[in-house]
């Protein structure tokens, strides 16, 4: 086998842990049944086996194992949150606000909403990728249904103040969904403290499966009615159809079980390895990070480089690390990035931008090797100009 980058592109998605992959496994084969089989062990085993995760995702966000609702991943559960309000809630109103950083599957059903008539307000970010609070504030209108802000940035990594947006909206009585594809298992989360109503989760970022993720939805103060998008069997209380994909459902499981237990560790050794990355490249002149300098995911540094064609330091480094540049889903569209535009980069700038995503499985040695390439790299395409 030859012999492989350094993979650096945790944000995309991570691999799946070992450990997770042997709590898997006997539910491919021996415990195969179907979690909706009410007469039999086989159906009692993989309802035992979901209900357990069930109860490691409510407990890892302060919900209730009910409140959980299986989907296929992150951008089912936004697909869902955002189009089944906005059915739900239609007469009630029909404006949603959401955030210009978001990720395509909060945008894209805000389009589509757009479309059939409701009202969209994107809101700005400052440069640091928050959003402004008093900006959100003025947003806010008697017939506004849904705000929709992310927990964790998939490219730049900055973290929203959930529980200010939380409360914000808990005020109004507007519901709150946060897409928190890249927060959970990283950074505390908590929908009683940070009154959250809707939340999405998914497994292929925490070293869990790809395919499998969740949409809480809150079912007392308020009670969140949401039209299903998928209709059938009536699993998952009406909201969700379709048989359960057990032997994901447990990998997800076990993979948050695992990121709770090593999150505070995890979150240091990362936080020092993003660190030791930027003291070297940050030498190197015309070098800017993006995003929140302290407010951001431990394993996430996103630079700007100056004078620097995009497509040459891409290629450049390609051979040593895999890393991307923008958002992974926007690979193959050369536009800059649509989060670095919104910070306010110049287009040029936005171009030339690497996201480093580093996770549980790199180490030290990994990043210096990193560090001292990326350099090279940079500092030869600057001087070629
Ligand atoms: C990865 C990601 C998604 C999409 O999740 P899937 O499970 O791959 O559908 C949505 N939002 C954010 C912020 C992400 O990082």
């Amino acid at each position: 086998m030859s012999i492989r980058p350094i993979y650096l592109d945790c944000h995309a998605t991570t691999a799946v842990d070992e450990r997770v992959l042997a709590a898997m496994l006997p539910y491919f084969t021996e415990k195969f049944g179907n979690p909706a089989s009410i007469s039999h062990i086989y159906g009692w085993e993989a309802e035992a086996a979901v209900r357990q995760t069930r109860e490691i995702l409510a407990a890892a966000i302060n919900a209730t194992p009910e409140e959980i609702v299986f989907t296929s991943g992150a951008t089912e559960a936004n697909n869902l949150a955002i189009k089944g309000v906005a059915e739900a809630y239609f007469k009630k109103g029909q404006h949603i606000i959401t955030v210009a950083t978001e990720h395509s599957a909060v945008i894209d059903p805000c389009n589509y909403l757009k479309s059939l008539g409701f009202e969209i307000t994107i809101l700005p970010v400052q440069k640091d990728g928050l959003i402004d609070l008093t900006e959100l504030k003025k947003a806010f209108r008697p017939e506004t249904i849904l705000v929709s802000v992310m927990a964790a940035n998939n490219e730049i990594g900055v973290l929203q103040p959930l529980a200010e947006i939380g409360e914000m909206c808990h005020e109004h009585q507007i519901l709150f969904h946060t897409d928190a594809a890249q927060a959970i298992g990283k950074i505390p989360l908590d929908v009683q403290a940070m009154k959250i109503d809707l939340m999405s989760l998914t497994a292929h970022k925490v070293y869990g499966p790809k395919g499998i993720g969740a949409l809480y939805v809150r079912r007392r103060d308020p009670r969140v009615q949401l039209a299903p998008q998928q209709h059938g069997g009536g699993h998952e209380r009406g909201m969700r159809s379709g048989t359960l994909y057990t032997p994901q459902i447990v990998g997800f499981g076990k993979a948050v079980e695992i990121a709770l237990a090593e999150q505070e560790t995890e979150t240091q050794r990362l936080t020092q390895l993003r660190q030791r990355l930027w003291e070297q490249l940050s030498q190197v002149e015309g070098i800017h990070l993006n995003g929140h300098p302290q407010q951001r995911l431990a394993g996430n540094l996103n630079i700007s480089v100056e004078g620097v064609d995009g497509a040459a330091l891409l290629l450049g480094l390609q051979p040593v690390m895999a890393i991307s540049s923008g958002s992974a889903c926007s690979s193959t569209n050369t536009a800059p990035s649509h989060v670095l535009t919104a910070l306010g980069h110049p287009q040029q700038l936005a171009y030339a931008s690497i996201r480093f995503g580093i996770g549980r499985f790199n180490t030290q040695e990994e990043i210096d090797i990193v560090a001292k390439h990326a350099i090279a790299t940079i500092q030869s395409l600057q001087n070629k100009r």
